[in-house]
């Protein structure tokens, strides 16, 4: 799993080497964790989306039975007026007076302006009716493209949960292995570190700090860090510390092929400057 170029396997302790696979194993696992737990949710906010289109339609359907219902009642008033005048008409043959008469016909106008705003208000519902149609038919087509979205989403997570499953039972047989064959006491403290502070090792390079914490490392404490063949820890952060050579100079590599890690310099006091020789 570990392809590390920038290390060299072959001068550091076998320990170190599993340690640094075992924290990207933990990384992978946690990002894989993460992931599934966040699927959930996401499936909750599509499912959410597809009711919000579900109730658009729905709403559009009982706007629409209002407005009928509405028409049904007007158009059943009209009848209303319509027999009402139909009745002053004939009561308006036997009338013995003027004054009945003008009663009578005062009642057949009030009728017929009654009937008159009643085709205004059907009039106002069937101009009303088309637009209605066209949000229905408008609500109907985004539930359908949202419904066909959801089950794709739905189906895209279920897979991706599976996948991440499959992947993390992988990862877990090969940490077992690690964990297996690392040192007791090492492992105590990887774990614990990791638990701290989510990391539990750090590369140090030719800065010579720890890369965990930026703390810079004491010259003695780099010179050891640089052999990779002891347990060392940071003094501030507590990570495992590993040493993690420059790359190779392109014109170094032609002439020789050094891959190893170089000696360490002699220890001196002003070991700021060193350097490999
Ligand atoms: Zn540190």
């Amino acid at each position: 799993m570990l392809e590390s170029n920038q290390v060299s396997p072959h001068r550091m302790t076998s320990d170190l080497q599993n340690l640094i696979e075992l924290q990207q194993i933990d990384s992978q696992i946690a990002a894989l964790r993460a992931e599934i737990a966040a699927l959930p949710k996401h499936v909750a906010a599509i499912e959410a989306k597809l009711a919000g289109s579900k109730a658009k339609v729905e709403a559009a359907v009982a706007a629409g039975k209002a407005d009928d219902a509405a028409r049904r009642k007007h158009e059943s008033d009209i009848r209303d007026q319509q027999q009402k005048i139909s009745k002053y008409r004939n009561q308006s043959l036997n009338v013995k007076t003027n004054d009945e008469y003008r009663a009578l016909m005062h009642e057949i106008q009030f009728a017929e302006t009654n009937i008159a705003k009643l085709e205004d208000k059907i009039l106002e519902l069937m101009v009303a009716a088309d637009t209605r149609k066209e949000t229905l038919k408008k609500a109907e087509a985004e539930l359908k493209a949202d419904a066909a979205e959801n089950d794709r989403e739905k189906e895209e997570a279920r897979q991706r949960t599976a996948a991440d499953e499959k992947e993390l039972a992988e990862l877990a047989t090969r940490r077992d292995d690690l964990r297996a064959a690392v040192n007791e006491d090492v492992l105590r403290h990887y774990d614990r570190v990791l638990k701290l502070r989510g990391t539990a090792l750090a590369a140090v390079y030719e800065k010579q700090m720890c890369s965990g914490c930026s703390v810079l490392l004491r010259p003695q404490m780099f010179q050891d860090v640089m052999t990779n063949q002891q347990f060392l820890t940071c003094d501030t952060c507590k990570r495992i510390l590993y040493y993690v050579p420059p790359p190779p100079k392109p014109e170094d590599e032609k002439s020789t092929k050094k891959t190893a890690v170089p000696e360490p310099a002699p220890p001196s006091e002003d070991s700021s400057s060193a350097s490999v020789s």
